[in-house]
């Protein structure tokens, strides 16, 4: 008897069973615009491989105006169809099924030759669309069911036509950006005349025996948005015009609360899948933060939907469900949601991957071979660097000792764990923990290692981290002044805090500090609350008509830099704003462009400019020091000295701007060649 009855259940469509009740959703990955189908085919492949019962292609453009970006992936030519059918080949050959994603951005194309239903532009995009005329709405309708044509014959088993998150269908659907007063704009009937349209005209482009998923946005999250009893005529009429499966749209991306980051709460927007359950007949798939098998097995049984998109997790773990189906679930490398090497990559131009995974999207050229020869390694350092190379290096065949001076592993990871809204690092700790014990390496925790325990080796490897940098600010040793470190750990903290150093750490610190013990990331509705979210049925577009009730912050609290420019410049690129907005609903202060004078009695004096101009005094009962780190390499000095060679990875080898996606993947690249 499995423990995931739900979601290994299969699902009969009619012409096609699917083996279970898992999808890997559409995710833009950069990987299609290499131009390497090989290297595409098999990253879709190794999660065929890995028993995922759907594959949803990244967004394919239908045409050049509807592109994400200028030269955005497609399915424009019989050249394309040829590549197109390497990957849905390779999929097949591994037993699975895959689907094409049709995606036209409307207003959210970033280019001049954007179109939409009315010409207002986007928050997120410079260039304001032009608006179409009737052929121009004809030219996108027969464009996009052209796509689904190609799809057939480029091998897929489906099509799913991008319907949400405020993309090209979904602006018709709403006044906030449909002006219109033809019969594409106006009553709802005619807002929703497009979608419905676009689906016709695919399954008539497509036949019966083929997959259409309509993803449906559920909950706009933006003003003037979709009211619930709209968006079940949607789902209807959608229905009535051949889609096969209604996928889940989460809010609009210009929309301002976070709908997929790691703050959100697990599976927090189910419950609004739930409420279209019934009301068509087709099956219903919901989405968003739903990571680990026993989450989706839990969504599944509550008959919130009839499968679940997991989108992220195959990057993590392209083993997902066959781990799962296995009984080995905690065997899973969970998406910890942070966005840090997927869609903060994605939107920065670079090909995707994924801060526990570093083979995703590259799994051709990261090979984890068995090693020719398997030798003694030593790693010192049980953070996500050493971690990550001790791991790499057992899988390979080689005899891992791993020593952490710490009485546990995890290094930094263990303080981003008490920071609120980073919960899921404990999953990830939990991870390591098992798969250090699984593939047997010998962990040796409490001892500080020195040259001497580490002669005989045929490798070690140095993960030693970063210590704090110690801004020498003056009378710091007399004041009351704490470390980031001694804060997350519990020290007491005064009611007034400076902190001093407005990086990632200086905002998770301040987030900690001003929630005061408090974690909304684990109480769904307080979480609704404080980000302004209500229900599609009561309140529009699901925004609550008072918008975001935080609670009032624990603390008060002023984050320093000493750069002149905004803080927090430096964050995520799709997390930053809501760190920021977090903040900012907590009254934190930022400034930037200080010197730090001095501690003193009261407060730290400050002052501004090059100039240093205007000192004052920040009164301040604690100040806390957040300013970055250096290199932890002690032992280096040690082990040169006893003439014995060694690899430096992670913090160790460069501190500056260190995070856990850059000493995992450097961990894993070494260890693949040792
Ligand atoms: P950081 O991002 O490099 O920030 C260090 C801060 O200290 C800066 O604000 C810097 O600003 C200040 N600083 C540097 N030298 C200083 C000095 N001598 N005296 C006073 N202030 C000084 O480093 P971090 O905050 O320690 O974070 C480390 C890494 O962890 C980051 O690179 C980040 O990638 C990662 N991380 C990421 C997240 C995330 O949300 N993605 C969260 C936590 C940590 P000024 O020089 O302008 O004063
Ligand atoms: Fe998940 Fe982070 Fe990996 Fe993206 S980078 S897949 S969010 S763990």
């Amino acid at each position: 008897m499995t423990q995931y009855p739900h979601l290994l259940a299969p699902l009969d469509l009619g012409h096609l069973v699917l083996p279970n009740r898992v999808l890997m959703g559409s995710m833009h990955t950069n990987l299609e615009e290499t131009g390497d189908w090989n290297r595409i085919a098999e990253f879709y492949a190794t999660r065929a491989r890995g028993g995922v019962g759907l594959i949803v292609t990244g967004g394919m453009a239908p045409n050049r105006e509807g592109g994400v970006f200028p030269g955005a992936a497609g399915l424009f030519s019989p050249v394309d169809i040829a590549n197109h059918r390497l990957v849905t080949e390779r999929v097949h050959d591994a037993g699975g099924r895959i689907a094409m994603q049709i995606l036209h951005a409307g207003r959210y194309a970033y280019g001049p030759e954007c179109v939409a239903p009315s010409a207002i532009k986007s928050p997120i995009s410079p260039f304001p669309p032009k608006e179409l005329d009737e052929a121009g709405i004809e030219k996108q309708i027969v464009d996009i069911s052209t796509a689904a044509a190609r799809a057939r014959e480029a091998g897929y088993d489906g099509v799913e036509v991008m319907g949400s998150e405020g993309y090209f269908l979904n602006q018709f659907l709403v006044r906030h950006t449909n002006r219109r007063e033809d019969r594409w704009g106006g009553s709802y009937e005619n807002r929703m005349r497009l979608p419905v349209e676009v689906v016709k005209r695919v399954r008539a482009a497509v036949g019966r025996d083929f997959i259409v998923i309509y993803r449906i946005s559920l909950i706009d999250l933006v003003p003037d948005g979709s009211t619930f009893e709209e968006v079940v005529t949607l789902a209807k009429a959608v229905e009535a015009a051949g889609a096969s499966i209604l996928n889940s749209g989460i809010g609009w991306h210009e929309a301002r609360v976070p709908t997929i980051a790691t703050s959100v709460p697990r599976a927090g927007f189910a419950w609004v899948t739930k409420k279209l359950m019934g009301k068509v007949t087709i099956p219903v798939i919901t989405s968003n933060r739903i990571n680990t098998p026993d989450v989706a097995e839990a969504v599944l049984a509550e008959g919130c939907a009839d499968m679940v998109s997991m989108a992220r997790p195959f990057l993590a773990d392209p083993e997902f469900v066959r781990k799962a189906a296995e009984g080995r679930g905690a065997e899973i490398a969970p998406c910890i949601a942070c966005n840090q090497a997927c869609l903060d990559h994605t939107f920065g131009g670079k090909i995707s991957s994924c801060l526990v995974n570093p083979r995703a999207c590259h799994e051709t050229e990261l090979g984890i071979e068995p090693a020719a020869e398997p030798k003694r390694i030593a790693v010192v350092g049980a953070g996500p660097a050493g971690l990550s190379a001790a791991l790499v290096a057992a899988e390979r065949g080689h005899r891992v000792t791993l020593l952490e001076k710490a009485g546990e592993i995890g290094g930094q990871l263990n303080l981003a764990k008490k920071v609120p809204g980073k919960e899921e690092f404990q999953g990830l700790v939990d991870w390591y923990a098992g798969e250090v014990a699984r593939v047997g390496i010998e962990l040796r925790l409490g001892r500080a290692a020195d040259a001497a325990a580490l002669a005989g080796f045929d490798a070690v490897v140095l993960a030693t981290g970063v210590l704090p940098r110690d801004p020498e600010i003056a009378g710091q040793a007399e004041g009351p002044v704490l470390g980031y470190g001694d804060v997350l750990r519990g020290a007491e903290v005064g009611r007034r805090v400076a902190i001093v150093g407005a990086g990632g750490i200086g905002f998770d610190v301040a987030e900690f500090l001003v929630e005061g013990g408090r974690h909304v990331t684990l109480q769904p509705a307080e979480w609704r609350r404080e980000w302004g979210v209500a229900d599609p049925a009561e309140a529009r577009g699901g925004l609550a008509p008072g918008g975001p009730r935080p609670e009032a912050p624990a603390r008060e609290v002023l984050l320093l830099q000493r750069k002149a420019e905004k803080p927090g410049r430096g964050l995520g690129k799709t997390t930053g704003w809501i760190h920021r907005a977090s903040l900012q609903m907590k009254r934190v202060r930022m400034m930037g462009g200080v010197n730090y004078e001095a501690v003193e009695p009261g407060g730290l004096r400050i002052s501004h400019g090059p100039g240093r101009e205007r000192p004052e005094l920040v009164e301040a009962d604690t100040i806390v020091l957040c300013a970055g780190q250096e290199p932890a390499r002690g032992l280096a000095a040690e082990l040169e000295a006893a003439g014995i060679a060694f690899h430096l990875i992670g913090g160790a080898d460069v501190a500056a701007e260190l995070d856990a996606k850059r000493a995992i993947d450097q961990g894993a690249r070494l260890a693949a060649a040792l």
